[in-house]
């Protein structure tokens, strides 16, 4: 282990790196040319190129633990059922990251963080990856949402992870503002509980208040529409959990998919 007890002191400073919300939806914005994959794209386009890129993904769920993947070369993952050929022939072969995965490892005191070899790069991650960095040359590595912590306890973890941004590390968060798959309805409008989630989560935002995100879950019948399961709501607490009070706000893609599905996403920097 004594790689792991120096490799955070081992990374280089570097400016600080933007932190990043995607809500990622429906898995074919991988391969659709639509205004949010154009988004993402435009994104990449214009970010300074990261050392590494910290993946939190909606669809890595552990429980018990939060692993972080030491692989050198994640595979792809099609972790998802339904979908056209040409969504499962999709590869994504950007290098892992074990140094900076072992750093943040190092770094992390709050909660006990596993190197997991296992995992690879779920579409969470792939599908924005894909349109964002197309050329698949910047190392890239997950950590895992481990369904037992509370809110709070993710937020903890998170702060700690902030320290990553000064290394050149690129943090997204990959999830959805609201996020219920058994309301989708292609062609509607948003639902009213869909908006008053979305609208109060832009709100918190604007104010950095960080709080009243990590608080959300407590909303009650409201956060039990807009996430059934909180998967996707909780990689929105590591994007936020590394950011800065006067960090600046600038959103894109804020708009609904299918009715009940957020796609607003945002960049603090
Ligand atoms: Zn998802």
């Amino acid at each position: 282990m004594s790689d792991f007890n120096t490799a955070f002191a081992h990374l280089k400073p570097t400016p600080k790196m933007p932190a990043l919300f995607v809500g990622h939806g429906n898995p074919m914005n991988a391969i659709e040319d639509n205004s949010y994959s154009r988004a993402w794209r435009n994104i990449g386009d214009n970010l300074p190129t990261p050392s590494a890129i910290l993946c939190v993904s909606a669809h890595w769920m552990t429980r018990g633990t939060t692993l972080v993947n030491v692989k050198q070369h994640p595979e792809t993952i099609h972790d998802f059922g339904g979908f056209p050929a040409e969504l499962y022939a999709q590869q994504y072969p950007a290098p892992g990251a074990p140094d900076f995965a072992k750093a943040t490892i190092d770094l992390v005191r709050s909660s006990h963080l596993e190197p997991d070899e296992e995992w690879g790069l779920d579409h969470g991650a792939w599908s924005v990856l894909l349109k964002m960095f197309p050329k698949a040359d910047l190392p890239v590595y997950q950590l895992s949402l481990d369904l037992t912590k509370s809110p709070a306890a993710h937020f903890e973890l998170a702060r700690e992870l902030k320290a990553l941004r000064e290394k050149g590390v690129l943090v997204i968060g990959s999830g959805n503002m609201v996020h219920n798959l058994r309301a989708l309805n292609p062609g509607a409008k948003p639902y009213d509980w869909a908006e008053a989630f979305d609208a109060a989560m832009a709100q918190a935002l604007e104010a950095r208040n960080f709080k009243a995100i990590v608080e959300a879950p407590a909303l009650g019948r409201i956060t039990q529409l807009a996430h059934p399961t909180l998967e996707h709501f909780l990689p929105l607490i590591y994007a936020v959990g590394v950011a800065d009070e006067k960090d600046k706000l600038a959103t894109f893609n804020a708009s609904f998919d299918m009715a009940s599905i957020s796609m607003r996403s945002f960049m603090l920097s």
